[in-house]
């Protein structure tokens, strides 16, 4: 990409209307970690350098950007949710088994069944904000496939790589990386890299029988940190998907040095010989050594090498938002980070022959 031209971002401010207050982690009420001033963080910094980047909404989702990726049933939990009183928040509690088939998703008393875990809260504004979410995530990767640009990024919150098809969790609603690859899966191959610290497993199970879309993780060993039951390195991709899904773990404390041996020796060589059309970047910044969840140790630096390697594999590229939650810093760790894939993609074209 021309430095001349500003990246694209997509944002919505409806996705600020969700404000989730507390969670309860380990039985204590915490405040809730994924706050609207993340996106504002991050819209601030970029706003802040008009030459780099252009902040755009996208426009409404359609219902066929989520069909055939989550259940009905899912959908129509958080459509329940709508129904609540305002400033009132359902924490599911009572996560059923044996007995799920019962589950009734206009019951709010039964969300638990559409859900994995007791920090992902629903309110009247859910819906609204993880569909304007899903709908950055859909609008980049269409600017990209049209050929408009080679590089957009969805300011997407609240984040997505969580979200299964038939339930949500880990702050995570719509698996706004699922729609930007599904989009682009009609036109080529996709590969996805999700370097947020947490492992994608919503991500991983929407793609995990399919060939066309490789899926590469680079995560916390979940023998140590959520989402504790996906994200081992043995989970390959079944059927015609095996081989297609490559799980990359770092113990706690990994720095840039774990990261680059990562990606330099594993995840970059299967991206190149896959040869993928098009990239998508599930774009945590958790992985930051001041995040209050994460446990790694890469500096606001660390991101733009990491976002250059990337940007050097030289093509097309949807960057979508993940986790992240050291406020104060994610405007500028996300700078990096595009930054880097900027500079990386320009180094590409000025050596591709012709
Ligand atoms: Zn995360």
């Amino acid at each position: 990409m021309p430095a001349s031209t500003p990246m694209p971002v997509f944002f919505h401010p409806a996705q600020l209307a969700f404000k989730p207050l507390y969670e309860w982690a380990y039985g204590e009420k915490i405040a809730h970690p994924e706050t609207t001033a993340r996106a504002e963080s991050i819209a601030a910094a970029l706003d802040a350098e008009p030459a780099r980047f252009e902040l755009r909404r996208p426009e409404p989702l359609p219902a066929s950007a989520l069909r055939g990726q989550h259940t009905p049933n899912l959908l129509t939990v958080y459509h329940t949710a709508r129904g609540l009183p305002d400033g009132e928040t359902f924490h599911p509690m009572v996560f059923p088994r044996a007995t799920r088939a019962r589950a009734d998703p206009t019951n709010m008393h039964h969300a638990g069944a559409f859900c994995f875990d007791s920090g992902t809260p629903l309110d009247n504004h859910t819906w609204d904000a993880a569909t304007w979410s899903a709908a950055c995530a859909r609008q980049a990767a269409l600017e990209v496939r049209r050929g408009r640009s080679r590089l957009a990024y969805a300011l997407s919150r609240p984040p997505g790589h969580h979200a299964t098809r038939d339930a949500f969790g880990g702050y995570c609603y719509l698996n706004n990386a699922g729609v930007a690859a599904r989009l682009l899966r009609r036109h080529g191959r996709v590969a996805i890299i999700d370097v947020d610290f947490h492992h994608g497993n919503g991500t991983q199970s929407l793609f995990y029988d399919d060939p066309q879309v490789l899926t590469v993780s680079i995560h916390g060993d979940p023998r140590e940190f959520f989402p504790w039951f996906a994200g081992f390195p043995d989970e390959t991709g079944k059927g015609k998907g095996e081989g297609f899904n490559l799980n990359l773990t770092l113990p706690g404390g990994a720095d840039l040095s774990g990261w680059t041996e990562q990606l330099d020796e594993h995840a970059l060589p299967r991206i190149r010989r896959f040869d993928p059309d098009w990239l998508v970047i599930s774009a945590g910044l958790d992985a930051y050594h001041l995040d209050p969840i994460g446990r790694h140790d890469l500096k606001t630096d660390d991101f733009a090498a990491i976002g250059d390697r990337l940007g050097r594999l030289g093509l097309p590229t949807v960057v979508v938002q993940e986790g992240g939650y050291y406020t104060p810093d994610l405007g500028i760790n996300a700078r990096a980070l595009l930054m880097g894939l900027s500079d990386g993609a320009a180094a590409a074209a000025s050596h591709r022959p012709g």
